[in-house]
């Protein structure tokens, strides 16, 4: 027989009835594919106990973002308030968490929950936990099946597991793209050991190819940008490229066949990956980052004549996440921003399918009132 309970005190019952304490939020929310982004409201879940929450005062825009906004991926759940890169202050934490305390700086990124249990969730892999993980936006939530919201908004509430921790020494607007853009170049910029004496050839100077291009030159690779913009040479090199290539011109691409150990491959929209392959040398592996809505063709007898590799990465778990951004403190490394009020987001989507972005747009939060 059950051990009787004590009667709950009347404190203890003046706990279990109080409404739970969500807290509504402003964001901003696309309601449809072919809707345009506008002010919406949503709640944050109350406190459990390994909760963290806090005050977001950046979010970084993915082209993921814009992806996911018009449902290109067929995975949108609406209404979806995008945005998976932002960092901010910790204003309350739930009783049980270790990590972190109020004032303090933090990130998240794409994650924010996963099984825990695992293979790959063991291995600090969460991004390919085989039972499912729970996407910051579009995702739902474990414990109670609501939809999760990302951070073009105020605030967010996380498990402290997933979330960061952000060095004070570097600026933290500049920080913010690290969540998504960084760390989706450096991990396979690490699981392929790409460094010095290898050749690297980097496809399309957005938010994820500036990066890395900054990270392939700080690892002391050849760092080649592979561009269909004729005016991005410049910024390259200054980002930290050795050489620069326009891919619309088949000459200078004929001179770079067999040439890269590695191609990191960041395009957004449909292309022709054969063009590029053909660069790789022997045993050379392409890293497919770049997540076009449209499947790749791709010849096999071009993989073959050489022994070549294509393959795929996505993100990045949450051991590496912490490692890259400790990197990135130690080396001073952050992303080249153009911050922008979040008024101006869909001028932002905009811009971003023109290929123009300088080279990613971070939004300051404050402009969300
Ligand atoms: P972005 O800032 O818009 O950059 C994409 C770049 O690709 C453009 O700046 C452009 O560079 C090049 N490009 C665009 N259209 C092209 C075309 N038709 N042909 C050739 N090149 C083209 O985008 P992003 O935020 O870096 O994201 C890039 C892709 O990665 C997106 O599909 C995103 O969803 C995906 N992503 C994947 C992961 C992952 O886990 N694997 C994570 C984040 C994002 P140039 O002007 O230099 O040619
Ligand atoms: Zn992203
Ligand atoms: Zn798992």
């Amino acid at each position: 027989m059950p051990a009787k309970s004590a009667a709950p005190s009347k404190k203890s019952r003046a706990a279990a009835k109080a409404p739970a304490k969500k807290s509504v939020t402003r964001a901003y929310a696309a309601q449809a594919p072919d809707s345009r982004l506008a002010p919406f409201q949503i709640e944050r879940r109350e406190l459990r106990p390994r909760d963290v929450k806090f005050d977001i005062l950046y979010c970084g825009v993915c082209h993921s973002d814009l992806h996911m906004a018009r449902n290109e991926w067929k995975a949108t759940i609406y209404p979806v308030v995008p945005g998976h890169e932002m960092v901010g202050r910790v204003s309350a934490v739930g009783d049980k968490v270790k990590k972190f305390k109020i004032g303090d700086l933090v990130g998240v990124g794409c994650l924010v929950d996963s099984c825990r249990e695992c293979t790959n969730c063991k291995k600090g892999l969460e991004q390919y936990c085989t039972v499912g993980n729970v996407l910051t936006y579009s995702g739902k939530d474990r414990v109670n099946g609501d939809i999760t919201y990302g951070g073009y908004s105020k605030q967010n509430v996380v498990d402290e597991d997933f979330v960061l921790r952000i060095s004070d020494k570097l600026p933290l607007a500049a920080v913010a793209p690290l969540l998504c853009a960084g760390i989706t170049t450096y991990s396979p910029l690490r699981h392929w050991e790409v460094g010095k004496g290898h050749k690297l050839g980097v496809v399309g100077l957005g938010g994820l190819g500036h990066m890395a291009v900054k990270f392939g030159a700080s690892f002391g690779a050849e760092v080649t940008l592979l561009s269909t913009s004729p005016g991005k040479e410049a910024d390259a090199k200054r980002l930290g490229a050795h050489k620069f290539a326009l891919t619309r011109d088949p000459a200078q691409l004929k001179k770079l066949k067999g040439y890269f150990d590695f191609i990191i491959d960041t395009v957004s929209a449909k292309h022709d990956y054969n063009q590029y392959l053909d660069l790789l040398t022997t045993d050379g592996v392409m890293m497919c980052v770049g997540a076009p809505p449209t499947p790749a063709e791709v010849g096999i007898f071009t993989l073959m004549g050489g022994r070549r590799s294509i393959a795929g990465s996505g993100i990045g778990g949450l051991p590496e996440t912490q490692e890259m951004l400790d990197y990135c403190a130690k080396h001073g490394i952050v992303s080249d921003i153009e911050m922008i009020d979040i008024d101006y987001i869909n001028e932002a989507y905009e811009r971003m399918l023109k290929s123009d972005v300088r080279y990613r747009f971070v939004i300051d939060m404050k402009s969300l009132t």
